[in-house]
């Protein structure tokens, strides 16, 4: 059985698509995001301070922004990804400094508890009989003189989570299984995440309830994982970040001409198409829009006239005005009463029938017993269907 990290569960659940080509298909590339290669710098930093306490070593704040530097040359490479155009090198290299000299007046002389490790490799199964394993690194474990442990993670993203997300978080909740299996006589433990760009830090427990709930839904997710066969693309705002934007449906087009000179780029057959699509779309809506105003004219005309066919020159227009008996819809309030009023009189079967839209949902969700979806699978089948939705691009350079 594989090993799953609480990264990889992450990218299946943000994008498929990249879980499959980075994990299943292992292409590995070299590209790596400013954001990530200015983390990795920030906790090999915090790394050293924690490693050289334990030596009993404390680091000076200058001590450990020359590590910060020198690591920064050492790994620098030139596939890194700056995303946000209007931000280079030098802001990133001084947002990490910064989160290190913040950290380091915060916790200054760094006494208030032990440190038992950093980096903290785990591996460990979430069942008894071990088929479903889970990896990780805890960025530090430390334990108070109150005998109390604390999982920390280091986070240097610009969003700051709020309490609920950190009472939710999978990430260090899978850890302290992890620590509890090594250390079955830890009880106490603490989940600490340092927002270092905030100068915040959230804290929150699991109860022994909610651990064994992670647990079950981390095997389901696992289970997922292991028998889809299907691993369609998620756009998100990730994207932009996404190294596998040459291979994905949803990015590869935007990828292969970007690079295009404005002249070549206005020739390429996809951006023609759409191009062509876009103008005749808009010519539609603005015929369609012509029409309804006609329509709407020819009716009034016939109401007015009161007649029912109208004579044009080489056309003419049949105008009907048909009352229809309508009952109330599912969404409004009376359809409950009438549902019951005809399932009283006992003659529902008569007048209903399957929803095949709520069918769906409920295979495609797997909301029914594996055994009744594999019995009415039996009566599906695969159709194709296609769609084109226009939308404006974000970025009108081009
Ligand atoms: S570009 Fe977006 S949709 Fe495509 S694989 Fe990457 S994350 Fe997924």
């Amino acid at each position: 059985m594989p090993i799953y990290s609480h990264s990889q569960l992450s990218m299946y659940e943000n994008c498929p698509l990249k879980y499959k080509l980075r994990y299943r298909d292992k292409i590995k590339l070299d590209i790596e995001g400013v954001e990530g290669f200015m983390g990795l710098r920030v906790h090999e930093t915090l790394k050293k301070l924690y490693d050289d306490i334990r030596l009993t070593k404390v680091d000076s704040l200058t001590v450990l922004l020359s590590y910060y530097d020198k690591i920064w040359r050492q790994n620098w490479h030139d596939s890194i990804l700056i995303v946000k155009k209007d931000l280079t090198k030098k802001h990133y290299h001084a947002l990490g400094k910064k989160m290190i000299e913040i950290y380091y007046q915060r916790y200054s002389p760094f006494d208030s508890d032990v440190t038992i490790g950093t980096e903290m490799s785990l591996n460990f199964a979430l069942d008894i009989e071990k088929r479903y394993r889970m990896m990780g690194y805890v960025d530090r474990l430390s334990r108070t003189v109150d005998g109390i442990y604390q999982i920390r993670d280091y986070k240097t993203s610009a969003h700051l989570s709020s309490q609920e997300d950190a009472d939710n978080d999978r990430q260090l909740g899978l850890y302290q299984i992890g620590i509890q299996k090594k250390w079955p006589d830890i009880k106490n433990i603490n989940l600490v995440w340092h927002y270092l760009a905030f100068d915040r830090e959230l804290t929150s427990s699991r109860s022994e309830q909610s651990i064994s709930k992670l647990k079950e839904k981390t095997i389901r997710l696992i289970d997922e994982m292991a028998s889809v066969e299907d691993f369609p693309p998620r756009e998100s705002g990730l994207c932009d970040w996404c190294e596998y934007q040459d291979l994905c449906p949803m990015r590869k087009h935007f990828y292969t001409v970007e690079t295009l000179p404005v002249n070549e780029y206005l020739k390429e057959p996809g951006v023609v198409l759409v191009n062509k699509y876009a103008e005749l779309k808009e010519k539609a809506s603005e015929i369609d829009e012509q029409i309804e105003k006609v329509r709407e004219a020819i009716l009034d005309y016939a109401r007015r006239e009161q007649v029912q066919v109208i004579k044009g020159s080489d056309r003419k227009a049949r105008v009907n005005f048909i009352k229809k008996l309508k009952f109330p819809s599912r969404i409004e309030e009376e359809r409950q009463e009438l549902d019951n009023v005809i399932l009283e009189a006992g003659k529902w079967m008569e007048v209903s029938q399957l929803d095949i839209t709520a069918l769906t949902r409920a295979i495609e969700g797997s909301l029914w017993d594996k055994e009744l979806i594999d019995e009415v699978l039996k009566y599906g089948r695969i159709e194709e269907t296609s769609s084109i939705y226009l939308s404006r691009l974000k970025d009108e350079g081009k």
